[in-house]
């Protein structure tokens, strides 16, 4: 038997919803959608919800709905999976890396301000391990800047900054990967408060229509299907016990791990633990300690081994100047994931904790 670090749960409402949908023949977007769209952004406290068919495309519609285009620079962190960054590209406008924040390893509000030039649009700090970003200082370097605010929100879901969730800040893109903290099979939504730039996320969801063939700007085939909406919609009423579980988990192992650097939750802050990551001790080899436990069944991950911005597509192009990023890479020589999902038992939970302790 092996703990795998994402163990995600179909159970039967999930399968009757699914069986409904197919019984009823209306598989594309449709009335499940917009129900899993309004109880998906009802529940972040968000105006719009636009499902999308995954979290990468969310944050692409992003892009281009907000019209970033070539010469326009957005900040993001470069300790990010790689969507973040190919999103950008997407649109043809430039990445800028900034660094993380060691303590909760998302972006570093100083370290963006840092980052901006008269080219810059806007910035999109990620929720991290479903660790919030400081979004309460990321608004107002947006607003002393007049910057557009994104979040990349797919790690985050229900995260929250005193109380208030993620989602609400910025333009946000969630993602609903079986690997996430509810899924859909592959899935993803954006929630904005602008009216203007939802109306837009419709259209290019949708070929860019904003009615039958009447193309109002180019868009494309995002949407997500009735299938999916009807499994989001079971999950979504899942999510918060959950959510709970994972910080209870997560609690469980800050009072257990001896050795290893715990992870830290920022005042006011609901870490959703979409990651339970830990830093290896200085003098240990984390590669080491990840294949020990993935031999005795623990399945510990490293998210990410490669910073974005010294992967091969960014290191191979032609004028391309890797910043220095001193946390990130750090950060991406020490950190290890330990399965955190709301399944684990108390004798798998136990078997981490005696495992890790005796390694590190
Ligand atoms: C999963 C993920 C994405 C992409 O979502 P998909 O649904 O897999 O396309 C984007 N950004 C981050 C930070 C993610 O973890």
């Amino acid at each position: 038997m092996s703990i795998g670090i994402a163990r995600p749960v179909i159970g039967e409402r999930e399968k009757q919803a699914v069986m409904a949908v197919l019984e009823s023949g209306q598989l594309v977007q449709g009335a499940e959608v917009a129900a899993f769209e309004r109880a998906f952004a009802d529940y972040h406290g968000a105006r719009h919800g636009i499902a999308m068919n995954n979290g990468t495309t969310a944050l692409m519609a992003s892009m281009m709905a907000h019209g970033f285009g070539p010469g326009d620079e957005v900040i993001i962190p470069s300790f990010s999976f790689f969507a973040t960054a190919s999103a950008v590209l997407s649109v043809q406008a430039t990445p800028v890396f900034a660094d993380i924040d060691p303590a909760t390893y998302c972006l570093s509000p100083a370290a963006a301000e840092a980052a901006i030039t008269p080219r810059t649009v806007a910035i999109m700090p990620v929720h991290l391990y479903g660790h919030p970003a400081d979004m309460t200082r990321f608004e107002a370097i947006a607003r002393q800047h007049g910057l557009v605010l994104l979040e990349d929100a797919a790690q985050a879901h229900g995260a929250a900054i005193a109380g208030r969730r993620v989602g609400t800040w910025g333009t946000a893109s969630f993602s609903f990967y079986p690997s996430k903290n509810m899924t859909t099979g592959e899935g993803g939504m954006v929630l904005t408060d602008d009216d203007e730039i939802a109306r837009k996320l419709r259209m290019i969801r949708n070929q860019g229509m904003d009615q039958q063939y009447r193309h109002e700007v180019v868009g494309y085939n995002f949407r997500m299907t009735n299938i999916a909406a009807a499994i989001g919609r079971v999950q979504l009423e899942s999510l918060p016990a959950w959510t709970e579980q994972r910080i209870a988990n997560a609690a469980y192992f800050n009072a257990r791990l001896t050795g290893v650097g715990t992870p830290v939750t920022a005042p006011g802050c609901t870490h959703v633990f979409h990651q339970y990551t830990i830093r290896t001790p200085e003098g240990k080899e984390r590669d080491a300690v990840e294949k020990r436990l993935n031999e005795r069944s623990i399945g510990a991950r490293v998210y990410y081994p490669r910073p974005i911005h010294l992967q091969p597509v960014f290191t191979t192009m032609p004028g391309y100047a890797a910043p220095s990023l001193p946390e990130t890479e750090k950060a991406a020589r020490e950190v290890l994931s330990l399965p955190v999902h709301p399944m684990l038992t108390e004798e798998e939970k136990a078997l981490i904790v005696q495992e890790v302790n005796a390694l590190c």
